[in-house]
């Protein structure tokens, strides 16, 4: 059943006038973050989001929470239109709808104890205060791993591990039932990435959560999801079950985001597709398919058009005016 549903959302950034804009004149700059997206999660599901730092996983993230306004499109939670939500509702839908940052340093107010940060969405949702509310957060705290004699402390006195379990108990107090993970292990060392992936499967089956999963650490994803969405550049060129897109991408992107990690290739050796350059600025982003300055199949036809979405096999879909030719590079590099 579908719990999320995001129907061509776009957020676009009014950029800050730099040096530059006021010298030469330009009125201002839009940094096109996220366009035109559209997904589905289903509930109990983890669709996880992968693409390269600067793509707008973030944003995309936050979007659907609208903790930044969308520009444009519609975000539908439980049959309820997000977007649409006065402030009063969005309020109350917040506390269904959580976020766990990628940073846990920059995440929680040095000047609040454990207790006042876990139990402040208790206090604003209105569910528990006082001895109440510390009890539900010592349960909490416990149950991410810490200790209850650890309420009174400041997050300063934690490690990264121990800050990332605070964040995370921030987010489950308030019983949501969907979780944006934003890179929530992409700041901690190896060690402690895999206590914490572990923590967050266990709760996800505890607590029947639903995560929208962002990483751009591809065997992450790929060991946590049940479906994978990739994002270049602000859209979304393919999608689909973890194994599908995994063992048979489609885009020549996700192709090169797989050759980058051999452990992952399942098909054995094939023909690696590198990159050159860097990600276009989404300031000034390539006309046409947007991956065409980057794209080793790149035609005449990807520098003028932007491809669709095809449906390239069950529940399986990318946006490539190249898919064919993919395929005859595969079976050229005898996979
Ligand atoms: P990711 O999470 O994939 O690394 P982000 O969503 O953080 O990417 O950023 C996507 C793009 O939007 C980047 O070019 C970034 O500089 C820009 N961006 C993000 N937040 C803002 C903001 N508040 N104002 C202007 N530009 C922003
Ligand atoms: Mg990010």
């Amino acid at each position: 059943m579908t719990l999320l549903k995001v129907e061509h959302l776009s957020k676009h950034y009014e950029g800050r006038r730099g040096m530059i804009e006021r010298l030469t004149g330009t009125a201002h700059t839009v940094v096109r973050a996220v366009n035109d997206v559209s997904l589905t999660v289903d509930r109990g599901e983890i669709l996880g989001l992968i693409g390269e730092s600067g793509c707008g996983k973030s944003t995309l993230g936050r979007a659907i929470l609208r903790l930044h306004e969308p520009t444009s499109g519609r975000v539908s939670f439980d049959g309820t239109d997000v977007t649409a939500l006065a402030p009063a509702a969005l309020k109350a839908m917040r506390r269904r709808m959580q976020i766990i940052f990628q940073d846990p340093y920059a995440s929680l107010n040095p000047r609040r104890t454990v207790a006042q940060i876990v139990g402040l969405p208790l206090e604003l949702h209105g569910l528990a205060e006082g001895e109440e509310a510390r009890a539900i957060v010592a349960r909490i705290i416990e149950r991410v791993g810490l200790k209850a004699n650890q309420l009174d402390r400041y997050p300063h006195q934690f490690s990264g591990g121990q800050r990332q379990r605070i964040g995370i108990a921030r987010a489950l107090v308030s019983n949501p039932e969907f979780v944006v993970c934003d890179e929530p292990v992409s700041a901690l060392d190896v060690s402690i990435q895999a206590q914490i992936i572990a923590l967050l499967q266990e709760l996800k089956q505890e607590f029947g959560l639903t995560y929208l999963f962002i990483s751009h650490d591809i065997s992450v994803i790929g060991y946590l999801s049940d479906r994978v969405a990739v994002m270049y550049l602000g859209e979304i060129v393919e999608m689909g079950p973890v194994n599908a897109v995994l063992s048979q991408p489609r885009h020549p992107y996700t192709q090169s985001l797989m050759s980058a990690v051999p452990e992952l290739d399942r098909e054995g050796p094939r023909r690696r597709v590198r990159l050159t350059g860097d990600l276009p600025s989404p300031l000034n982003p390539p006309a046409g398919c947007k991956f065409h300055t980057r794209c080793p199949l790149a035609a005449e036809t990807c520098r003028r058009l932007a491809p669709v979405t095809e449906q390239v096999g069950p529940g399986h879909s990318a946006a490539c005016h190249r898919l064919d030719e993919r395929l005859n590079l595969l079976a050229e590099a005898g996979a």
